[in-house]
């Protein structure tokens, strides 16, 4: 049997040989948490105080879960299967698949995923008559999971006017159709866990003497629920109940907008009556540079339980930071940057790529699908396989192909026109009569149905002849409004990335149209400017014209049709076989406790990192530079921070400042790749960055000057001058700053001040002067 102990510090070793009370291991990222937390379990086994059953261990992940078993065993010649490690929802899932019964669930219970919980409540509403303009699902689901992450089941929700009454009313209904249905969302996993305990004395009495030891990996992230089903299953020491050992950091709490509640640490010191704190100061898995960055940046938040980092790792290679003139240049940049690590040997699975936001992924992922490096994506579906941008697909593949009748499906109720499973069964009959596509048959159905089903065919038809003297980026964003897919989604309380999601395809077609160097102004349904040269030109079996180069362009397809395989391909080759040596992308979130040797921070700009939205939270800020920590530690040998000048999200392209976090950063430990140019000239607000306020200042009129006398020069068409004020009946008034494109084309930069840089098409949108 191998000595356990050998690799630890004095610290770690003693915390993974602390006796049988409850302790909390409070320590700083890479400081060895959570391998102190595996050691232990697997030291309280090998000494023979507790059998593998008497342990319960959470982790924040089930990645997590697994990799701690993996470790087990590789530790202790035992089986670990079927020992309870896992997350709160994997174990309380468990809990209740052993005792169902006693929990009032039919045995086959199924668990609901956020999106079926919602459709759920969309059918119970629609069934209640209730006004969702008034009692909007989304906001529903949001006030019921709040409530159970609380612990709170309807009656005990105190409601304060008649709206709430109504939710809570709702709530009640909500609990009795999942009943009905057999089914129970995440929360419920938890609260019912904890409602069988809190009832059931000889169960939980049963389950306090077996868990003789619970471990908490990440605890700074715990809600008021776990934290309380964890008291409940610990017991009073009185009852005999295990001990608790918690690893977590301050420092590292990123998920308080779902409930996750850091005073939980101090709360379990004193209702634990800790006398066993350990801090961790040590770091072993970043070189000094990657630390002091982080050191520095935290050092700038308040209220912190207090502990620091070091390395005997060296100072190792400064961080670099790369300025990209937009992101399109900054994921080129990354996978220059990431072949040159590869070409030094290192796997690519040990490469990460961070970011704030989900729709940042995009351009990325394109970048690497061109250049052919196998990717995984965490923690989000792949960018065409995500659902919104599925049906806004859908919707495109009508067009292109009526009969396509899975598309048809997906789309022909969504957003909801009321077309019920009925009028949906009828359509399949007649289509099945007659042989033909559900699109085919709609003529046949008569009454309400056809009538209902006849409009549908009329949006996809007219949508359609509509678009088809466009180019296809147009033709995408007709496409979004038309299919009232983006009004769907605007009413949604949680719609924002949806939403920030559809509108990257019209960037995603933009960029598509340009690569495949399809004709600016091109139709996108007709055939493109590129015909077959002479000789090339050949006749598939059809007796339509192709144009067979080696086979790679099989085709001359519209430049819609050519978009929509390049989705679908997109969405299904490029991603890693299990397996397989892929880069990393990922949230910031889904990044905790984990480790690479190379990371990228992307998109550190001001408004995407720290977030916008963090400006209206109490202590917003705080939590975003605790994020900001979290990304930066977790890179062993070399950090790369980048921002871009302009960046498109939400359809827009934004100038941005660099994020203010690059002035928390020690100056010494970075390393400036690219010229520090002046960016975001424009951003109308005090600048927060390490450049001379004056020189920000000069900076930006002279750009502005030299804009405004070029543009005026030129002349551009379309009857309106850089420089000039214009007022915008949403964005309020504003002045031009830059104009792109021809007469009948054209496309304004327009800095609405508060409302922010908007490029808006001159054609459509409407203006004043001012
Ligand atoms: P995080 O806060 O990011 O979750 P952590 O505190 O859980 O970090 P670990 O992931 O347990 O840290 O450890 C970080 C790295 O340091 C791991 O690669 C681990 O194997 C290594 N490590 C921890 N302790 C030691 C040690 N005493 N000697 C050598 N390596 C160690
Ligand atoms: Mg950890």
């Amino acid at each position: 049997m191998q000595n356990l102990l050998h690799n630890l510090n004095p610290e770690q070793l003693a915390a993974v040989t602390l006796p049988s009370q409850s302790a909390l291991i409070l320590a700083g990222a890479g400081s060895g948490k959570t391998r102190v937390l595996t050691t232990r379990i697997a030291w309280l086994i090998q000494t023979g105080q507790v059998s593998p059953a008497g342990i319960m261990a959470v982790t924040f992940t089930n990645k997590a879960a697994k990799e701690m078993l993996t470790r087990l065993s590789s530790m202790l010649p035992i089986n670990t299967r079927g020992m309870w490690i896992g997350t709160f929802h994997g174990l309380c899932n468990r809990l209740l698949r052993t005792h169902y019964k006693d929990a009032a669930l039919p045995q086959a219970f199924q668990i609901l995923d956020s999106q079926d919980q919602l459709s759920l409540i969309k059918r119970m509403l629609k069934a209640a008559n209730v006004d969702d303009e008034k009692y909007p699902a989304k906001n529903l689901m949001y006030f019921i999971n709040n409530a159970k992450d609380q612990g709170l089941r309807a009656h005990a929700v105190e409601a304060y006017d008649p709206i709430e009454r109504k939710m809570v009313e709702l709530y009640e209904l909500y609990d009795q159709q999942c009943q009905r249905e057999g089914v129970v969302d995440f929360a419920e996993l938890l609260l019912r866990s904890y409602e069988l305990l809190a009832r059931n004395g000889p169960l939980r009495h049963h389950y306090q003497m077996r868990f003789r030891h619970i471990l908490v990996d990440e605890f700074q992230d715990t809600n008021d629920l776990q934290y309380n089903l964890l008291k409940l299953l610990a017991g009073h020491s009185e009852e005999g109940g295990g001990a608790i050992f918690a690893v977590g950091d301050d420092d590292q709490s990123i998920y308080a907008f779902r409930g996750a509640n850091v005073g939980n640490m101090q709360a379990f010191e004193r209702d634990f009556r800790v006398e066993n704190l350990i801090k961790l100061e040590q770091n072993y898995r970043s070189h000094g540079h990657i630390l002091d960055s982080a050191n520095f940046l935290i050092a700038n938040n308040t209220k912190r339980l207090g502990k620091n980092l070091r390395t005997d790792a060296g100072q190792g290679e400064q961080v670099r930071v790369y300025e990209a003139s937009s992101d399109l240049e900054e994921a080129q940049w990354i996978i220059e940057e990431s072949k040159s690590l590869m070409g030094e040997g290192l796997l690519r699975k040990e490469i990460a790529i961070l970011y704030r936001s989900n729709a940042q992924s995009r351009v990325i992922e394109h970048a690497l699908f061109a250049a052919g490096i196998p990717y995984t994506v965490y923690g989000g579906l792949r960018y065409f396989q995500r659902a919104e941008v599925k049906h806004a697909i859908a919707y495109l593949q009508l067009m292109d192909n009526p009969h396509n009748d899975s598309a048809f499906l997906r789309v022909v109720n969504f957003p909801t026109r009321g077309i019920g499973v009925r009028s949906i069964e009828q359509l399949q009959m007649a289509a099945d009569t007659y042989g033909v596509s559900l699109f085919a048959a709609v003529p046949y159905m008569t009454g309400k149905a056809g009538t209902s089903l006849g409009n549908f065919v009329k949006l996809v038809e007219s949508a359609r002849f509509e678009t088809q003297q466009l180019a296809l980026p147009e033709m995408v964003r007709v496409v979004l409004e038309r299919s009232t897919l983006l009004d769907f989604y605007q009413k949604e309380k949680e719609g924002a990335d949806r939403i920030e999601n559809l509108e990257q395809m019209v960037n995603a077609a933009t960029q598509f149209v340009q690569e495949e160097g399809f004709g600016q102004g091109a139709p996108a349904h007709l055939g493109p400017q590129a015909l077959p040269q002479a000789g090339d030109a050949i006749l598939n079996q059809d007796g339509i014209e192709v144009f067979d180069s080696d086979a790679a362009l099989p085709t001359v397809m519209s430049p819609l049709s050519a978009f929509l395989s390049h989705a679908s391909l997109e969405a299904g080759d490029a991603q890693a076989q299990a397996g397989q040596d892929a880069m990393q992308l990922m949230t910031v979130h889904s990044a905790k406790g984990l480790e690479f040797d190379a990371v990228f921070i992307t998109g550190l700009e001001e408004g995407l990192f720290p977030h916008e939205s963090s400006a209206r939270e109490t202590e917003g800020v705080d939590e975003e530079r605790r994020l900001m920590y979290v990304a930066i530690t977790r890179a062993r040998r070399r950090l790369y921070m980048s921002f871009t000048q302009q960046r498109m999200l939400h359809g827009q392209t934004r100038f941005n400042m660099k994020s203010r976090f690059f002035d928390e950063l020690p100056e010494e430990s970075l390393k400036w790749l690219s010229p520090r140019v002046q960016t975001s000239w424009f951003a109308g607000r005090k600048s927060q960055t390490a450049w001379d306020d004056a020189e920000f200042r000069n900076g930006t009129d002279n750009r502005i000057a030299q804009q405004i006398s070029q543009k005026s020069a030129n002349g551009n068409g379309s009857g309106w001058r850089v420089g000039e004020s214009v007022a915008h009946a949403k964005f309020g008034e504003g002045v031009i700053v830059n104009i792109e494109g021809g007469a009948g084309a054209a496309r304004a930069q327009i800095n609405f001040g508060k409302a922010g840089m908007k490029v808006l098409d001159l054609s459509v949108a409407k203006l004043e002067r001012v």
